[in-house]
């Protein structure tokens, strides 16, 4: 069996940048990182030449990080149909994000479906496709776009699979399109993850295709099934449980897929700050 790719979501700022990124990632022990560009919250973002991308892959080789996937900012909101600023901010931010996903030598690049922010799905679902289309026609980089399975919070589009795949059969260019599988959202969205693994994934396959998940997003989570909350939760300490976090790292069938840990930096005794990432001891835990 090829080596288990897992790794977690790493900082990228300082002077280092990306070379922050692998050693915090080599910290981990992990063999691939998933990164933001800038902050997730803006979309303030540095020069290509300033990222430091060919120190990071150099270190990264020796370091044995061979794969990084690359996390568009949350703010981006291509299901916007109510205020236009939004999207057209979100298409042209987008365009510049997957030439920056290409610099810096990833394949993937995650993207929250967006929001229909009270116009309803099928208004949404088509503002999605419209933007995708945009941003895809013209662009020829070897860059994917992995649409995250939702928590279905507030008006989230993509917590159900059917609605991904709405958004496959819109884009003309749907070979540029994988997905990133996140269980806390997953079970948040209301699939049985927990009671019925293989009917899940199963379910899946039916709509979109179990090939087309290109990361996974290894979280628990802090809320029942179907709760549309998503609030992280560390590994084996929330509602999904470390069983089928671990059946899901182990499954053959993402063997070549990279796992992302995101689970929430944990206190120091007697601290309410989060200070400590948990990566190394849950990616440990997660192999054995
Ligand atoms: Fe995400
Ligand atoms: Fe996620
Ligand atoms: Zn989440």
């Amino acid at each position: 069996m090829p080596k288990i790719k897992i790794g977690s979501h790493v900082k990228m700022a300082g002077k280092e940048m990306f070379l922050g990124s692998v050693k915090e990632a080599e910290s981990y022990g992990a063999n691939v990182l998933m990164l933001y560009t800038g902050a997730p919250q803006n979309t303030v973002r540095k020069e290509i030449e300033a990222l430091n991308i060919e120190a990071g892959w150099e270190y990264a080789k020796k370091a044995g990080i061979e794969e990084i996937v690359v996390h568009a900012p949350y703010i981006i909101n291509l299901g916007n149909t109510v205020k236009p600023e939004t999207f057209e901010l979100g298409v042209a931010f987008l365009e510049k994000e997957i030439k920056r996903t290409a610099a810096m030598g990833s394949r993937i690049l995650v993207l929250h479906p967006g929001s229909h922010v009270g116009a309803g799905i099928e208004a949404g679902i088509g503002q999605i496709i419209k933007g995708l289309n945009r941003a895809l026609d013209e662009n020829e980089d070897d860059v994917y776009i992995a649409l995250e399975t939702m928590a279905g919070k507030g008006s989230e589009m993509g917590s159900a699979f059917e609605e991904l795949r709405m958004i496959y059969d819109g884009v003309h260019k749907r070979d540029r399109l994988r997905v990133c599988f996140d269980t806390c959202h997953v079970n948040d969205a209301g699939y049985a993850l927990v009671e019925d693994y293989e009917g899940v994934l199963q379910q899946f396959d039916k709509a979109i295709g179990l090939e087309q998940i290109a990361a996974i997003h290894v979280n628990d989570s802090m809320n029942p099934c179907g709760s549309h909350k998503d609030r992280h939760a560390n590994i084996g300490e929330g509602c999904i449980g470390f069983a089928v976090l671990k059946r899901i790292v182990h499954d053959e069938r993402f063997a070549r897929v990279p796992k992302i840990l995101e689970t929430p930096w944990i206190c120091a005794e007697g601290s309410n700050e989060k200070t400590i990432p948990p990566y190394k001891e849950e990616i440990a835990m997660l192999l054995e």
